[in-house]
């Protein structure tokens, strides 16, 4: 059974295989790199991650495309406040955003194209427009695309763009509600603005072109899906339609998905709204990565999800009884041989776990089948007719449910160290929770217990331990110092 899956453009349930018969090829809108992301973006990535793996345990090979936006009003503004050029004011957020990709277990897209990276193509796109009567240029040197050369304007969106002005124009980045307008495809250089001086004149791209340049750079005129939030579906999707095919006449994307907010008390999670977590804030209150990421995906990307710290300490649980019951079937000894009603019920979870994701995948239903084949074995196990070979198919299940999930194996310690460091190096020590640093054995008296004792030990000449405590301290980020008026630790 294959994949079908919401497609906004035709609307309806559509089959996604490769269009060319060999790898699925898949655009994604990354992030704009001004600033940390939140758990509403992570939202997003994580569901494409789904999508993404699904794909590949199903056998199909993927080519997924990720751009990062790191030229924009927004990036310009704050880097000229902070003083530094956008290139370094981006590379901050950029490397965060990938740290905080890799805590969350997002794989790595095959390709990252960085907007500022592949500005000729964007400008050669822009003289193909031009070339075709779709980009004009106006008196102060931007040039923008006419939206009435491309009469199918909204076919993805399906708004009702008929009192759209003629020659109206809208230039800003951020995100427009219902208006359409001929937006910009160039800015003309702004003094004190970084600029790129190129065949149509100096400036720097808007945002909506990078996306059609990178994704035809790197999937060809026509491609099989094209991924993001909803919020970009109007007019950022749009606009990359009309770039797109106004050049090539080909269908640009011919699935388009897109995910469903994250919600703050029925509000967007958003940055203007003041409403975010972002995954550091998470992490410091002493929630595990593991459990944002199974409650950020385990409401399907078609739905909105309102977020609430229940959702995290629900998610906690149901990984802790995942983990629980795979270390039980790891470490029991069970007699060989075989319980025929669990092998059916390891088959039949296994093969409804799959069609509850074939069917536009609904994560929700997924998880349910996992849990009924848990609750049966553990039973069996209970009553003594749990074997080897029904241990050896239900951990299979397992192992295929986390190659999608991948909450299961626990690499919780990792993100959450990374997290306090960093807090350490932004001053954000005071955001973290005091039982966390207790379970980390990091609270001040923690501390000062740990260098007593190394003391103690010298004076044994019990130097084994006494390096063994400096190598532990070390780890979680304290320094001892010996000095001649005693020893003093501090934080890295
Ligand atoms: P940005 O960095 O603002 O361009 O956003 C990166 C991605 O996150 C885009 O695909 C957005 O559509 C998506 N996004 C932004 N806010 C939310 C939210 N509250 N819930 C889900 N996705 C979001
Ligand atoms: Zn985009």
């Amino acid at each position: 059974m294959p994949l079908r899956l919401f497609n906004t453009l035709t609307g309806q349930l559509d089959e996604l295989t490769p269009s060319d018969g060999k790898a699925l090829r898949m655009y994604a809108c990354g992030p704009t790199v001004y600033d940390y992301g939140h758990i509403g973006n992570f939202r997003t990535f994580l569901q494409v991650d789904v999508l993404r793996r699904f794909l590949l345990l199903s056998g199909i090979p993927v080519r997924h495309v990720m751009n990062i936006t790191d030229v924009d009003d927004k990036i310009i503004r704050n880097a000229a406040a902070a003083g530094v050029s956008i290139g370094e004011y981006t590379k901050v957020y950029e490397k965060a955003f990938f740290e905080d990709l890799e805590s969350l277990r997002v794989e790595r897209p095959e390709q990252i194209a960085r907007a500022t990276e592949h500005i000729d193509r964007m400008v050669q796109l822009v003289q193909k427009l031009a070339a075709a009567g779709a980009a004009y240029q106006a008196e102060d040197g931007s040039w923008y695309f006419r939206l009435k050369a491309f009469p199918e304007y909204g076919k993805l969106s399906k708004k009702d763009l008929s009192g759209m002005e003629d020659g109206a124009r809208v230039d800003v980045d951020e995100y427009e509600k219902d208006s359409a307008r001929d937006f910009a495809l160039w800015k003309a250089a702004k003094p004190g603005e970084t600029s790129w001086d190129t065949a149509i004149g100096r400036g720097r791209p808007g945002w909506h072109i990078e996306c059609s340049a990178m994704a035809m750079e790197y999937l060809g005129d026509s491609f099989d899906l094209h991924a993001g939030g909803e919020d970009l579906m109007f007019p950022h999707h749009e606009n990359e339609i009309a770039q797109s095919e106004s050049v090539t006449h080909k269908i640009f994307a011919r699935h388009w998905f897109h995910v469903r907010f994250l919600l703050v008390d029925g509000r967007k999670m958003s940055k203007s709204e003041g409403n975010f977590y972002t995954l550091r804030d998470l992490l410091l209150k002493g929630y595990k990565a593991s459990s944002i990421r199974l409650a950020l995906i385990s409401v399907p990307y078609r739905h909105q999800f309102n977020f609430t710290f229940d959702g995290l300490i629900e998610a906690a649980a149901a990984i802790d009884r995942l983990r629980t019951f795979t270390a039980r079937l790891k470490t029991g000894t069970f007699a060989a041989g075989e319980n025929p009603e669990l092998q059916a019920a390891a088959l039949e979870a296994q093969a409804d776990y799959i069609a509850a994701l074939n069917n536009d995948l609904n994560t929700a239903e997924a998880r349910a089948p996992i849990f009924d084949l848990l609750r049966a074995a553990n039973t069996a196990i209970d009553q003594g007719s749990l074997f080897a070979g029904d241990r050896d198919a239900i951990l299979a299940v397992l192992a295929s449910f986390d190659r999608v999930f991948d909450v299961i194996e626990d690499h919780d310690a990792e993100p959450t160290r990374a997290a306090l460091a960093w807090a350490e190096q932004a001053g954000r020590m005071n955001d973290v929770a005091p039982e966390l640093l207790a379970r980390q054995g990091l609270t001040d008296e923690a501390i000062d217990a740990l260098v007593a004792e190394r003391t103690t030990a010298k004076k044994q000449r019990n130097f084994a331990r006494a390096d063994q405590i400096r190598s532990e301290l070390a780890e979680k980020g304290i320094v001892i110092e010996d000095s001649k008026d005693g020893v003093r630790w501090k934080r890295k």
